[in-house]
């Protein structure tokens, strides 16, 4: 009677190890990005690419810890999105490039793939982590796109802590505004669409599939340097720089944002999946080869599909980007391959 006890114990604890173990449960999986741009060996230093790859690195296995623990994707995208939004590295909360009156606009958008709930804010300057707000438009309000002092009085109404600008601004940022500005004063033709992407490269996103099998992705940026005129990019753009969709993938983009916004291009990545049954890495190669770079649109995307499998293409010579597969096997990379 006892022996048959002790089996029966057994047998329970077994059962729950394997509710409990990763047998039931969805394997997990990240990738976030800092942005892409003609980045080079020559006109990064070894020093700050070390800097830059430990930041993505922190970011991305901070995520990772979270989906590992049970948290759902779109908190854990959250945790990496912070790491950096705090970085002075990445053009995205401190560090956000300058505008053209001198000053900071943010934007950050997120996307819940299980609910297609969503949450953007644009060309706000006061908020420490546009990704917090963004969630919480999706979480808190009814709306799924709120700007510039709307935005903040929102953020207001929920006890949001406000930073100054000067919290924004870095030296690095600051000289890329002052060439950019007088490159606008010499050529009286320029217009935003005409500056260089190197610019404004180091917007900041994360996708993830969590143990539920839940897809979210997430986009914050300072948006393009000098931009005028109440300019928003794609980032806060859901379909555009944002999109998450269990039925097929999350992507987060980085780039010229005004071209990522007419190509569609997070939405069209998803679409080619759910109804042209492409594979991940063929749906997201198509719209950045095939249809942004003959149009001349720089930029890339990191994407994740409901099975863990991850793409980062990009058409530009560089993107910040790590990810951690549903092996755990950990990635981190600047240059093209
Ligand atoms: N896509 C962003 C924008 O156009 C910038 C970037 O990704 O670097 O605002």
């Amino acid at each position: 009677m006892k022996g048959l006890t002790m089996f029966k114990n057994m047998m329970v604890s077994i059962a729950l190890t394997l509710v409990s173990g990763s047998l039931l449960a969805n394997e997990v999986a990240i990738a976030i990005h800092g942005g892409a741009g003609t980045i080079t060996r020559a006109n990064l230093s070894d020093e700050k690419a070390a800097e830059i790859i430990a930041t993505l690195e922190e970011a991305v296995t901070t995520g990772h810890k979270a989906l590992k623990d049970g948290e759902p994707s779109v908190k854990a995208i959250q945790k990496a999105i912070i790491i950096l939004e705090d970085s002075p590295l990445f053009n995205a909360g401190r560090g956000a490039v300058f505008n053209y009156a001198g000053g900071h606009d943010l934007d950050a958008s997120i996307m819940d793939g299980s609910t297609l709930q969503a949450g953007a804010i644009a060309g706000v300057s006061n908020i420490k982590n546009p990704i917090l707000l963004a969630f919480d438009v999706m979480t808190q309000s009814k709306h799924v796109m709120l700007s510039g002092k709307g935005a903040e009085n929102f953020a207001q109404s929920l006890g949001y802590e406000f930073v100054p600008q000067t919290y924004f601004a870095t030296e690095f940022r600051r000289s890329a505004w002052e060439r950019a500005m007088s490159k606008q004063q010499k050529d009286t033709q320029a217009r935003l669409v005409d500056l260089d992407i190197d610019y404004k490269f180091g917007t900041v996103g994360a996708v993830a599939l969590d143990k539920n099998g839940n897809l979210a992705a997430g986009t914050s940026t300072g948006g393009m340097t000098a931009k005028r005129w109440g300019r928003i990019g794609d980032s806060p753009v859901i379909g555009a720089g944002t999109y998450a969709n269990n039925d097929s993938c999350a992507v987060s983009a980085t780039g010229h944002g005004e071209f990522f916004i007419r190509y569609n291009v997070a939405a069209d990545i998803c679409a080619r999946m759910e109804y042209g049954n492409k594979p991940l890495k063929q749906a997201a190669n198509e719209v950045i080869f095939d249809e942004l770079l003959p149009a001349k649109g720089m930029g890339g995307v990191i994407a994740i599909d409901n099975k863990g499998n991850v793409a980062m293409p990009f058409n530009t010579e560089g993107m910040y980007r790590a990810s951690v597969d549903t092996k755990g096997t950990v990635t981190v990379a600047i240059y093209g391959l």
